[in-house]
């Protein structure tokens, strides 16, 4: 709710390298989903924070995209440094603001956000740039790369300090200026970075983070003339607003959006690696992370052994509070996520399918308030219903059985999306015909989810446009300009 004060946690705006309350002084509750309670508030910022925080990054523009590569590289390797240095509080905050297992957190969020920080420390000093040589007409051109200026970064809430460090972090390697927006949702750790960027030594103005509303907070970004780019990750229907609204005034524009991945299974494969990965692939993160494996095809010969195991394997995950050990699967993020995915269950039947595990809200013990909800496997009678063209975002998958190579390949294809691909055979000639021809920006075969993070990351279709991922991402956050000179 917005505008009351009611709980003890204030989280601030981190501008120009000070903490500082939203200068309308509205407020927006924030939830611990686990709990379904709040637990403190946010800055509800307006086109006047946003202004304060673009004129800042333009006063440290000149400085930053002057500093040497290697000061820049020493920086961003302290941010990294102090981001690992507070693993187990950055954890809880993540866990706690989002209702992911500690576990995960711990394991993958927090040492990944330190991990994107290392990485472009080391990636711009590696960044080469162009030369060509125009031979018999004398002259060599060599390309610039130079920052942008100020950008605009915007993450969305599943993959809170993750995926906002995976944006800045190229940005800030690349010389430019940030001014950024976590989700309203989980904006805790982010919060929490602004301190460990001073202690590093960046210096003033070069990150600044903003906090509030999608439509109006970041609105004030993508609207705002000096800032020449946007990095965003998040719904394709917000994508879709922001390309609109970013083309006339001709920013450059990188956009990671939704997915609906088939996670296609011959019988020739693993069968227990694939197993237990699917597990992973289906609810990881109560299966709130785009790239999960949320349609799964399975060749018929083995479709009836697969239906009964990994039914087994579901029934055997724990549904609990974040904080406790042994949950596998915590909170959905909000209480209206809750409800956008329990509302595609509820239509299970009018679409042709049957609920075959789950399907049911949780009441966990200690922590009766909090979103919880059961995995859930849903068989389909055919690729076109809701559930299988629709992204639902949550702990659940839908499964049906397919013939042949090319009748899967319809089936994988005949969606909007196109991020992500998983791919279960040990058949060499199956693997590169089908990388080929799926639609989509990642294939894994025989895997799920593993990076190296010099790759091209995202998606065709309504995936989106643009890669992060290594060079990608120094390229985006660039301007290449060519220079000829001619000579005698
Ligand atoms: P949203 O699109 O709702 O929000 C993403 C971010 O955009 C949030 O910070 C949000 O703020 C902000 N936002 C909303 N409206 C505007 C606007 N008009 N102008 C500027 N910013 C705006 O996505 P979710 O947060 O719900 O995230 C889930 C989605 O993200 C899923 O579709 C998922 O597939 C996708 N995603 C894609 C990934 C990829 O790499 N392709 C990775 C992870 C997720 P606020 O939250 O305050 O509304």
């Amino acid at each position: 709710m917005v505008g009351e004060k009611t709980s003890s946690m204030k989280i601030q705006n981190y501008i120009d390298g000070k903490f500082l309350n939203p200068i309308a002084d509205q407020w927006i509750d924030n939830y611990n989903p686990s709990k379904g309670e709040v637990y403190g508030q946010i800055p509800n910022s307006t086109k006047e924070d946003i202004e304060l925080a673009v004129t800042a990054a333009k006063k440290a523009f000149p400085v930053w995209s002057n500093t040497t590569l290697n000061e820049r590289s020493e920086i961003l390797s302290k941010i990294a440094k102090g981001i690992f240095d507070k693993l187990p509080e950055l954890a809880k905050a993540e866990s706690k603001d989002n209702g992911k297992p500690l576990s995960l957190a711990t394991k993958i969020d927090i040492p990944r956000a330190s991990s994107n920080f290392q990485f472009f420390a080391d990636a711009i000093t590696q960044f080469p740039s162009e030369a060509h040589e125009s031979i018999g007409l004398n002259a060599i051109n060599f390309t610039l790369r130079q920052p942008i200026g100020i950008v605009g970064c915007i993450s969305p809430w599943n993959l809170p300090l993750y995926l906002f460090t995976w944006k800045i972090a190229p940005a800030l390697a690349a010389g430019n200026c940030v001014v950024a927006k976590p989700s309203e949702v989980t904006p805790m750790t982010a919060f929490l970075l602004g301190e460990i960027c001073n202690k590093a030594g960046l210096p003033s103005g070069v990150l600044n983070i903003v906090h509030g509303l999608g439509q109006t907070t970041g609105q004030a970004i993508i609207e705002h003339a000096n800032i020449k780019a946007i990095s965003f990750t998040g719904g394709t229907a917000t994508g879709a607003h922001i390309a609109k609204t970013a083309a006339p005034m001709f920013k450059k524009l990188s956009l990671e959006l939704g997915g609906k991945n088939p996670n296609i299974i011959f019988a020739d494969c693993d069968y227990e690696k694939m197993l237990s990965t699917t597990l992973r692939s289906s609810f990881a993160n109560q299966g709130q992370i785009c790239l999960c494996g949320s349609r799964i095809f399975v060749e018929e010969n083995i479709y009836e052994r697969f239906k009964k195991d990994f039914i087994r394997k579901v029934s055997q995950l724990t549904i609990g509070n974040p904080f406790d050990e042994d949950s596998d699967i915590g909170a959905l993020v909000s209480k209206n996520h809750l409800e956008k995915v329990k509302s595609y269950i509820d239509i299970v039947e009018e679409e042709g399918g049957k609920v075959l595990y789950g399907g049911e809200k949780v009441i966990v013990s200690g922590s009766e308030n909090g979103y919880y909800l059961q995995p859930t496997i849903i068989e389909v009678s055919n690729n076109d219903c809701k559930l299988n063209q629709e992204e639902i975002f949550g702990p659940v998958v839908t499964i049906m059985p397919f013939k042949n190579e090319e009748e899967v390949l319809k089936l994988a294809n005949n969606v909007k999306y196109g991020l992500s691909a998983t791919l279960w055979t040990n058949n060499l000639n199956r693997t590169m015909k089908m990388s080929k021809q799926l639609q989509v920006g990642i294939v894994w075969v025989n895997t799920w989810l593993m990076r190296d993070l010099r790759t091209p990351f995202g998606g065709v279709k309504a995936s989106g446009v643009g890669r992060e991922g290594g060079f990608e991402a120094l390229r985006f956050f660039t301007e290449p300009k060519n220079v000829c000179i001619s000579y005698d």
